[in-house]
């Protein structure tokens, strides 16, 4: 889809060059397409890139894909074959092509309705950025929207949720919650229709497949007989949080746009997951968004995981537009109810007096600085030098700048700490 208009600044310099760049792959290994804003670009060049598009789009359909799969389903367990190198289901005439190539057999129904599991994680940083959710941690999303009355997820960026709700829906006829699942991966279109996975690009708002596809998404935000949706999102860490807020705010009057029966929200509910130190990047778009303390796990990342086994903490939580005291955290896992800031709060996090709330943004317990006028983390002290509090070995040097994705100097966001 659309590039995105980006600025090239030099330091001291107000007014940087400005030049269109791949808006889904943030590093040039994985798209190279750079453009400044006024090059002129010569035919051939042109004709060139309209080539390489054509070169390299997915070797079937939606379609083609959703009719492979309606086959697929229907042969005996023996003859089904998943390659692993090419990500693919196999019909039988293709067994050649792939017979040097790892691949699984027997391929259960189970399996078909878990393709998270089947499909290997696209780790690599800087475009998919696929980390999948605990089972314990997706489980507590689908409960909490439900319990908050939602029957229908616009799962942006979440197949693990999509997944987990389309399973249900399969086994269970009691389970009335569906899922229109949008994601870059274009590997899910094997195992959806077009009615429950659209291959999108939530950086620019681009609908691979077209007006079809739109008007899919905005069907199913059009809330017929009650059925409330809400948005679910969990997005790449390393992504522009501005290209973020733009498409989601598209998606949000997508869903105003359709006429409603009674208007219970100004807005479209919204989880926006995201990590901590991202809190005033997404307030700056989304003013009236909380962050809850909740802290999301995921499986294939080791850093990520719940805290009790030792392991670090993970810094992923929820941002919402719904009000704080509906979002009930489990208490079993140490959550408790805070009544001065009407919301659940982690274990660690004690309610400061002096700055009336529960302030820990970590689920450590912070201390409050009198000369900050507020609290920090419990490793930083104050630095009358910097004035303000820091690490106790920082070096005491004017800040320039900081990163746009914890503030600190020193770094750009492309290598912040905190995204490694
Ligand atoms: N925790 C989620 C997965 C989050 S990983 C779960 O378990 O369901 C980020 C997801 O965003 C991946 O599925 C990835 O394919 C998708 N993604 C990455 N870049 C994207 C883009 N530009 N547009 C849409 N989806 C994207
Ligand atoms: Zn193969
Ligand atoms: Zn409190
Ligand atoms: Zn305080
Ligand atoms: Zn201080």
């Amino acid at each position: 889809g659309p590039a995105l208009l980006f600025v090239k600044t030099s330091q001291g310099k107000e007014e940087g060059r400005r030049f269109y760049a791949c808006s889904a792959c943030r590093d040039r290994k994985d798209c190279s397409f750079f453009q400044w804003e006024d090059e002129k670009v010569s035919e051939t060049r042109l004709a060139a890139r309209e080539e390489y598009n054509r070169n390299h789009q997915p070797s079937f359909t939606h379609r083609q894909n959703v009719d492979r799969y309606k086959n697929f389903v229907q042969l005996p367990s023996s003859k089904r074959r998943f390659c692993q190198e090419c990500q693919q289901l196999l019909l039988p005439a293709e067994w050649e092509k792939h017979s040097d190539h790892h691949f699984l057999c027997d391929i259960t129904t189970a399996q078909l309705r878990s393709p998270s599991q089947l499909l290997y994680p696209l780790e690599n940083k800087k475009t998919n950025a696929q980390y999948l959710f605990a089972d314990r941690s997706c489980q507590f999303l689908l409960n909490l929207l439900i319990d908050l009355g939602f029957r229908r997820v616009l799962s942006v960026g979440t197949p693990r949720l999509h997944e987990m709700i389309q399973s249900k829906a399969s086994q269970d006829e009691e389970f009335s919650v569906r899922s229109l699942l949008l994601d870059i991966d274009f590997r899910y279109s094997q195992f959806y229709t077009e009615d429950e996975f659209c291959h999108y690009n939530m950086f620019n708002h681009h609908f691979f497949g077209g007006e079809a596809a739109r008007e899919t998404c905005r069907k199913f935000l059009y809330e017929e007989n009650g059925e409330r949706v809400i948005m679910v999102t969990d997005p790449p860490f390393g992504g522009l949080v501005e290209a973020l807020a733009s498409s989601f705010k598209k998606l949000m009057a997508m869903w105003r746009e359709t006429e409603k029966e009674g208007h219970d929200y100004k807005e479209m509910p919204m989880f926006w997951i995201f990590p901590y130190f991202f809190e005033s990047r997404i307030l700056d778009f989304f003013p009236g968004f909380s962050m809850m303390d909740y802290q999301v796990d995921y499986d294939n990342h080791a850093l990520y995981k719940h805290g009790k086994t030792g392991r670090k903490q993970s810094p992923v939580r929820i941002f919402t537009n719904l009000t704080p005291s509906m979002i009930v955290l489990p208490e079993e896992e140490g959550y408790r109810f805070c009544t001065v800031c009407q919301r659940y709060v982690s274990s660690g996090n004690q309610h400061c007096e002096i700055c009336n709330s529960c302030t820990s943004k970590d689920g450590r317990r912070w201390k409050h600085c009198v000369l900050c006028k507020k609290c920090v983390k419990p490793s930083w002290f104050h630095c009358n030098n910097c004035n303000c509090c820091a690490l106790q070995k920082h070096s005491c040097e004017k800040t320039d700048v900081g990163c746009f994705v914890c503030g600190k100097a020193g770094h750009k966001r492309s290598a912040c700490p905190s995204l490694s």
